[in-house]
């Protein structure tokens, strides 16, 4: 994936002096063993870090700068193998400013009940350390998440390793460019935002480069470098026979291989991680991007379509959260029915900008006429999207701050699509068509998405609580009246919550 660093998890462990130095000795032993553990788990994605254990307010508040201050620390588990009182913990989070989990653990799986004496309980003493931590984690209004089970559990590694993804993603994001060639498409709203206040709260950048800047770099790319690319076209899909070499319209292939080498180049060039475009704004381009977008997309870059920032954002966010995993994630839009009554589905896609990450089988390159845009025929590839469980995500604005929204999906399989020249998928919404649609659109979701056979709502709902913004999560379980309290119980939490600081 392009622009993708690796940090790590620190692991910290409290206590404090009042058991001695052996005892001391020992948690730190015992620690260690756990934080080399956790490193060494397939199920998670980062490398977990031992850090010296922490018994004063000091030893807390230096390693909370550190952690803060270091661009290779992704986030923090905590955990108290001891009491550690947590006043001693204050100044520390206060100035801590990476996500942090409370693993809730012990050292052992079982109980020694035949010799345990106190010596044993006041070593193994997280069942109340945690407990003091987490009252100061919940007065102090820290985000976090709370994970309890013994550390060689593989329930444990799964929510650890959800966290991890979503502090990865959040690391990410961090400084992190977005790139957009174009405004968003005229009177549209939800393409809008604050690109200020996405700053403030997400840490990524998005700022506009002029159309006619990358044109400059596409004209430039060598012939050379568009026959090869070329080749590569030919290897990977299925060319029809136009686009092939000798085929009448093979010219728009090499076109749309010099876009691509040109976009790349320019994206490459500012270390951008994702892009939009807009088919408002073409000038000087013959096409629309379309396989150029999809390529790139497929690459790791954030895209959405229409000067649509803040899914191109999402879309980078949830690629490496899914990094390594099975499946793909790709922007997404949801574009007609099928009302069929018990077989109600959604059709997803877009006018051409579907990320073949997603594809069930290799995605055919085809060139058809695009009715909008006023430009050549784009080249596109086409495919249907794998079947099985998905997701669908949405940021939107909502003034104040922002709301990001989940549908759980279930893809299938579709029928024969021979008219549709385009990249699909088609699912059916949880809990049912009626009340996920429903639900999505009280919720003010967008007509674009963040599609995803890779990432969980348990993924973005850490994504959400590092972030510090809302999350409405559509599933198997929602119920439209219980829903709609929800956004006005979370309208009026977030109003309060937040103030005048957005
Ligand atoms: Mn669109």
């Amino acid at each position: 994936m392009i622009e993708l660093a690796k940090p790590e998890i620190w692991f910290i462990t409290g206590s404090q002096h009042l058991y001695g130095a052996g005892p001391l000795r020992q948690v730190a032993e015992n620690a260690q063993v756990i934080a080399n553990a956790l490193a060494d788990a397939k199920a998670l994605p980062l490398k977990t870090v031992f850090k010296p254990v922490v018994t004063t307010p000091d030893e807390i508040t230096k390693v909370c700068l550190e952690a803060t201050a270091d661009p290779n620390c992704a986030g923090l588990i905590l955990w108290m193998h001891t009491f550690s009182p947590s006043k001693m913990w204050i100044r520390g989070l206060n100035l801590l400013k990476k996500p942090f989990l409370h693993l809730h653990t012990q050292f052992a799986v079982e109980l020694p009940w035949d010799s345990i004496d106190m010596d044993y309980m006041n070593l193994n003493q997280s069942a109340h350390g945690d407990r003091e931590a987490g009252f100061i984690h919940t007065r102090m209004r820290l985000g976090r998440k709370v994970v309890v089970g013994h550390w060689s559990d593989p329930d444990v590694h799964a929510h650890v390793g959800a966290w991890m993804r979503a502090a990865h993603a959040w690391h990410d994001w961090q400084g992190g460019a977005f790139c957009r060639f174009g405004d968003n498409m005229r009177e549209v709203a939800v393409t809008e935002g604050d690109k200020v206040a996405a700053e403030m709260r997400f840490g990524f950048s998005c700022n506009t480069y002029g159309v006619g800047d990358l044109v400059a770099v596409i004209d430039a790319v060598e012939e050379s470098a568009i026959d090869r690319l070329v080749a590569d076209y030919a290897d990977s899909y299925a060319l029809v026979p136009e686009l092939q070499k000798g085929g009448n319209r093979h010219e728009s292939l090499r076109y749309v291989a010099r876009q691509e080498l040109g976009m790349r180049a320019f994206l490459e060039k500012g270390h951008f991680k994702g892009f939009t475009d807009t088919f408002q704004d073409l000038h000087g381009l013959r096409q629309l991007p379309g396989i150029a977008s999809q390529r790139l997309m497929a690459d790791g870059y954030g895209f959405a379509g229409e000067g649509d920032w803040k899914t191109v954002a999402l879309v980078r966010a949830m690629k490496v959260m899914g990094h390594g995993l099975k499946g793909g994630t790709s922007f997404m839009e949801d574009y007609t029915y099928d009302f069929s009554k018990g077989n109600e589905r959604v059709l997803g896609s877009h006018m051409l900008e579907v990320c073949p990450s997603i594809a069930a089988a290799k995605p055919s390159a085809e060139i058809h006429a695009l009715g909008i845009g006023g430009k050549e025929d784009p080249v596109r590839l086409v495919f249907n999207a794998e079947a099985g469980p998905a997701l669908n995500a949405t940021l939107i604005d909502m003034g104040s701050r922002f709301r990001l929204i989940v549908n759980e999906v279930v893809t299938e399989e579709p029928p024969a699509l021979p008219k549709l020249p385009v990249a699909r998928a088609v699912w059916k919404c949880r809990p049912d068509m009626a009340t996920g649609c429903a639900a999505w659109i009280y919720a003010g979701g967008a007509h674009h998405s963040s599609y995803s056979q890779q990432v969980t709502t348990e993924m973005l709902e850490d994504f959400a609580t590092i972030a510090g913004i809302e999350i409405a999560v559509i599933d198997a379980d929602t119920k439209i009246r219980t829903f709609k309290q929800e956004l006005r119980n979370n309208d009026l939490y977030f109003h309060l919550a937040q103030g005048l600081m957005s």
